[in-house]
């Protein structure tokens, strides 16, 4: 009997600017090809060095295809001075031609398209098509349940019980979300709308992905699935596929970071780093600096020029990466810590440093691709968010999974103090009760990881759902 070939699933993925959102992507595409049998083609539009960089890493196999769109000029469309989240809805409408006419000359179409949170415009594309359309939340499902919500109540409900009177938003079924913990855009309530985020579109579509597993939010997924959230607003199934962070192993260590590293004692050394666009200002700089010489504890920080705007490098990174010793710590820093610390100036390859032994804590900016570097690697942290949804992620790492401890900023002038950062570092890294435990907690994290994502698991099942609802569509 002939037997026919089953035609495989073909995905278009679209990933929006910058690190934080083109990595996830890359490696939902790897998963997708190497564990669920699909061809996968990622559209990039990139706008960092960085991620430009990115594209040429090795891919699986040939399954997987890379596809950077052409590069716009939105100088002309929005204020430079506009919000990020503005810039980047403007950067990937205005790469949608380009994206349709690439989709339109494809022998084999795609049959699902996967857009992250700024990409729901692309769903007009699909629809023409004849796609499935999936959204994937590259962060955590608390923000999800909170942009939901908050385009559900909308900009008066908002400003009335959260804004104006500094009071928790609270959404059903999830953790409150803290004034002090609220993204910048809704403070900006005159340019808040509560579709920003993910648009009326993300409530339509064939389903919602996210980058954490079950059993680490199962309060707020079994919230988002609830039959009352939000009056069911949410219609949609929702599969947390997470964590997918890049594993590439080829990618070898600098040789001096690694000769440095094999010379330091297990669990030793403090990873520091504020992400691809995490920026601080000259003063902070400087109580950092001071603050990791008075711990005594090892160290790898990368440090970036000071800049008053926290997102000082999103568009940038990249550019002029390993530039000369940096001359705006303090005089003598380098003599005084050049038997405990490393300084890497702009970039480090930091999935592979967290992933060294001797590296036992990490001081991170809590986005969310750090974070999950730091629990798949059993690394304790100091949660210091700066902006967007990192307030909301330290906020989680400290109360709901235990396994970070967040440094208060001092009242005068809103910068975290030296005393402060020293004790923080010391919490983290010396033998001591509250050390331990957090190091105990994120190990279990780093197990169920693991098991979402194997033959089976939570995470695992997920996406086999979705290429069941491919295949199918393929075959109808
Ligand atoms: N990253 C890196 N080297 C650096 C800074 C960042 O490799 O010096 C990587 C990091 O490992 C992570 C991503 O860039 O995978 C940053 O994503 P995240 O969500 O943590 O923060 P964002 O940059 O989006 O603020």
């Amino acid at each position: 009997m002939a037997m026919t070939k089953v035609k495989k699933p073909h995905a278009a993925l679209l990933a929006s600017p910058g690190m934080g959102h083109l990595i996830p992507v890359l490696e939902l595409g790897k998963r997708m090809v190497t564990h669920h049998d699909f061809l996968v083609t990622v559209f990039v539009v990139a706008s960092d060095p960085a991620s430009t960089s990115l594209l040429n890493s090795p891919t699986p196999n040939d399954d997987l295809g890379i596809v950077a769109l052409p590069s716009v000029d939105i100088s002309g469309l929005v204020d430079p001075k506009a919000p990020l989240v503005a810039k980047l809805l403007v950067l990937m409408r205005e790469s949608l031609p380009s994206l349709r006419s690439s989709i339109a000359a494809m022998k084999c179409r795609p049959t699902a398209l996967v857009v992250d949170l700024f990409g729901t415009d692309a769903f007009a594309i699909a629809n023409e098509f004849g796609m499935l359309r999936y959204v994937f939340d590259t962060t955590t499902a608390w923000f999800l349940a909170v942009a939901l919500h908050s385009s559900s109540i909308g900009k008066n409900v908002i400003w009335e019980e959260h804004v104006k009177s500094q009071k928790p938003l609270k959404v059903p079924g999830c953790k409150s979300l803290r004034f002090e913990d609220t993204l910048e855009s809704f403070l900006n309530i005159d340019r808040f709308d509560g579709s920003q985020f993910l648009g009326t579109e993300m409530t339509k579509t064939d389903g919602i992905l996210i980058n954490t597993w079950e059993d680490l939010e199962s309060t707020t997924v079994k919230a988002l699935r609830d039959n009352n959230f939000l009056g069911r607003v949410v219609k949609v199934p929702i599969y947390p596929v997470g964590p997918l962070i890049r594993k590439d192993r080829k990618q070898v260590l600098d040789k001096e970071v690694k000769i440095w590293l094999d010379k330091q004692p297990t669990e030793s050394v403090i990873y520091v780093s504020f992400g691809s666009g995490g920026t601080l200002s000259a003063k902070q700089i400087i109580e950092l600096a001071w603050g990791l010489e008075q711990s005594r504890q090892r160290f790898i920080w990368v440090v970036r020029p000071p800049s008053e705007n926290a997102l000082g490098t999103y568009f940038t990174i990249g550019k002029n990466d390993g530039d000369g010793m940096p001359d705006y710590l303090p005089e003598g820093f380098f003599t005084r810590t050049k038997d405990i610390g490393l300084v890497i100036p702009m970039w480090a390859p930091q999935a592979q440093i967290l992933s060294h032994p001797s590296v036992g804590g990490f001081l991170s900016h809590c986005g969310w691709n750090s974070t999950l570097e730091s629990i798949l690697n059993g690394v304790p942290m100091i949660a210091w968010p700066l902006y967007a949804e990192q307030k909301m992620n330290a906020a989680l790492l400290t109360e709901e999974f235990g396994i970070a401890v967040r440094p208060k900023l001092s009242q005068t002038d809103e910068i975290v103090e030296r005393d402060e950062i020293a004790t923080m570092v010391k919490m983290i890294m010396v033998d001591n009760e509250e050390g331990h435990a957090m190091r105990t907690r994120v190990k279990e994290l780093n197990s169920s990881a693991e098991k979402a994502l194997s033959k089976g698991g939570s995470s695992y099942n997920s996406l086999s759902q979705i290429a069941k609802d491919c295949l199918q569509r393929l075959q109808a």
